[in-house]
């Protein structure tokens, strides 16, 4: 997008590390690891610092879960020193925050930007990485960390006729960074998740006329976002580790109040009251107004029955709100949050498509063709979202042993132990990824957990001489096995959505975050360390006896209870959010 950056000269270094990506995960990786003594390079493909919040600049963007506890917790300075304006913060905000991070710890100085890796590849002679990059470097590093962010390749559809459009045709999730003005403009909009439902409310405020191409009806819960209030944040500033520490004890690493009882066993009265409760509360949280909401179909009945009362009050006209009306799972695919959604609709310049049947059928010098009816329009933003968690490795020529493309490994869905590491890619870390709570998480927290991890493991193997680390085909297995056990339990695994993989046709379908629960992956590492890297084979390490170091890890150590999640909890299905 802004690829301003003066030409520099192609680097042939070696470092311990690369690091893959410099948004809120190669920030901190990078961070830790010069904390720790090693050299690290990190290569960015955007112009700035700030991964998704670099890139999702479109109307509307903002972080759903609240900012307080959407930030990193590492520094104590850091979080004390920051102010957040909102409950959930807009995006230039989070932005300006990546920013301050960046200056702060001097990030920026081993930080290549407008940079992105073309190639990784395993040399098992050396037992070493060597990573290529679109402007001509070619570095060696030890170790090769994918900071790759879950939600980064742009799912841009090759609509049949789109180069005959000649208006403008935007992707939310590469917006141009000054900005667009829909001021009299003709605005079609393609998709209803998350992105669209954040902007279409304020594109409709510009727009001349907006037209919304819906292929699935989404659900969606208020935000109820506000100024937030200087006391309460003084306040959680006075312990901030309380809150840190009651986060990380949650299914989801982050805390709200939530509710454990099942939905079925409350009277129809004790239910509509509760879900207003919730409602009024409103964002992510709705989903905790029962512990059984995600588990039992006939509970979910319940809860989306209540969601499409609320559309149908809300939306004036009844064949408007009908296509509104979601008829799947409530909260299968990731729930939606927002600000006067429903309401765009009943503005008369707001037109809803549905293209469930037929989709988008082309687009044409004038618009765009839909149900055998063309919409004539001046700009098109696409809100079609990403290939998730794996579309940002596909996106990388990465060859571990013997020659092994890890888009071959991964062809019929990602294979990894813990969503940290793969058989085959020794010295290969992957951070939040595909197998590890991830995107069912607090990412800043999943971020900071694995960074953690990682970094203590990377120093362990310095402590012992240790040259390689790789897992063992059978613990890899495993894992993957007890994560697409653990998805069956849930009725999230039941929808086509893009945890699965569904939202592009030809990918393989597999659940791919860890849903377990936050305290519970994290415990399971926490084990696997703490054993000497069960399920890991450290070569060439000289010392055997050194026990793990477990310092940065320290802090994610979880009691496990019935308050708040433990495999029991699981397999009474009463987990709120999972
Ligand atoms: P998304 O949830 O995948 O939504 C994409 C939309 O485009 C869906 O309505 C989808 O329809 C539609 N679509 C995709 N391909 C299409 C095609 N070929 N023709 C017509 N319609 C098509 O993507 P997103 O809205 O960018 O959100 C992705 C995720 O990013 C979210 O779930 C969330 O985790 C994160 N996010 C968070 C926030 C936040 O509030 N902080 C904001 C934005 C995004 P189908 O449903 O039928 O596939």
């Amino acid at each position: 997008m802004s690829n301003t950056a003066p030409p520099r000269e192609p680097e042939t270094t070696t470092f311990d590390a690369v690091i893959v990506g410099a948004g809120f995960a190669g920030m901190y990786m990078l961070h830790t690891l010069r904390e720790l003594g090693f050299t690290a390079r990190v290569y960015e493909g955007g112009g700035g610092v700030g991964g998704t919040w670099y890139w999702n600049r479109y109307p509307g963007a903002r972080c759903d879960i609240e900012s307080l506890q959407y930030s990193y917790s590492f520094s104590d300075e850091l979080q004390q020193e920051w102010e957040w304006s909102e409950k959930y913060a807009p995006q230039p905000e989070i932005l300006s925050y990546a920013n301050h991070v960046a200056d702060r710890f001097d990030l920026r100085r081993d930080i290549r930007f407008d940079t992105r890796v073309t190639k990784a590849e395993y040399d098992e002679g050396a037992k070493r990485w060597t990573v290529e990059t679109d402007q001509g470097d070619r570095v060696t590093a030890q170790f090769c960390i994918m900071a790759l962010g879950c939600l980064s390749a742009a799912n841009k559809p090759a609509f049949p006729g789109m180069a005959d459009f000649p208006g403008p045709v935007y992707h939310t999730g590469e917006w141009p960074h000054e900005g667009v003005d829909f001021t009299g403009l003709r605005v079609g909009v393609i998709g209803t998740g998350s992105s669209a439902i954040q902007s279409i409310p304020l594109i409709s405020k510009q727009a001349k006329t907006l037209t919304v191409f819906q292929r699935t009806a989404a659900y969606t819960v208020p935000a109820w976002n506000e100024k937030l209030d200087t006391e309460y944040q003084r306040r959680i500033k006075a312990d901030y580790p309380a809150l840190r520490a009651k986060a990380r004890a949650r299914p989801t690493g982050f805390y709200f109040p939530f509710n454990t009882k099942p939905a079925l066993e409350d009277s129809p009265e004790g239910r509509e009251k509760q879900y207003e409760e919730f409602w009024s509360r409103g964002g992510l949280p709705f989903l905790g107004a029962y512990g059984d909401l995600l588990f039992e179909k006939d509970a979910n009945d319940t809860v989306a029955d209540f969601a499409r009362a609320k559309i149908r009050s809300i939306v004036k006209d009844p064949k408007v709100a009908d296509l509104l009306c979601p008829d799947n799972v409530f909260g299968c695919k990731r729930l939606c949050v927002d600000t006067g959604y429903y309401e765009t609709y009943n503005q008369p310049h707001v037109t809803l498509v549905d293209i469930a049947k037929t989709g988008i059928e082309r687009f044409t010098r004038t618009g765009v063709v839909a149900n055998g009816e063309e919409y004539e329009l001046d700009a098109v933003v696409c809100a079609t979202g990403f290939a998730a968690m794996t579309g940002s490795f596909d996106r990388i020529a990465i060859t571990g042993r013997d020659g092994l493309p890890l888009t071959k490994k991964w062809e019929a869905g990602p294979r990894t132990y813990l969503g940290l590491t793969s058989v085959g890619f020794p010295n290969l870390f992957m951070l939040t990824g595909p197998g590890s709570p991830s995107v069912l998480a607090s990412l800043v927290q999943a971020i900071e957990q694995h960074v953690d991890w990682v970094a203590d493991c990377i120093a362990h193997m310095r402590d012992v001489g240790a040259e390689s680390i790789e897992p063992t085909l059978a613990d890899e297995d495993a894992w993957v096995e007890h994560v697409n056990e653990v998805a069956q339990v849930s009725l999230r695994s039941t929808c086509s959505s893009w945890y699965v993989g569904a939202n592009i046709p030809g990918r393989p379908r597999v659940f791919m975050p860890y849903i377990g629960g936050f305290p519970v992956y994290v415990n399971k590492c926490n084990e696997v360390m703490d054993a000497g890297y069960e399920g890991f084979v450290l070569d060439g390490a000289a010392e055997t006896n050194t026990p793990p170091r477990i310092r940065l890890t320290e802090r994610w150590h979880v009691p496990l209870d019935m308050e708040v999640i433990s495999p029991a909890a699981l397999a009474a299905k009463r987990v709120p959010m999972v």
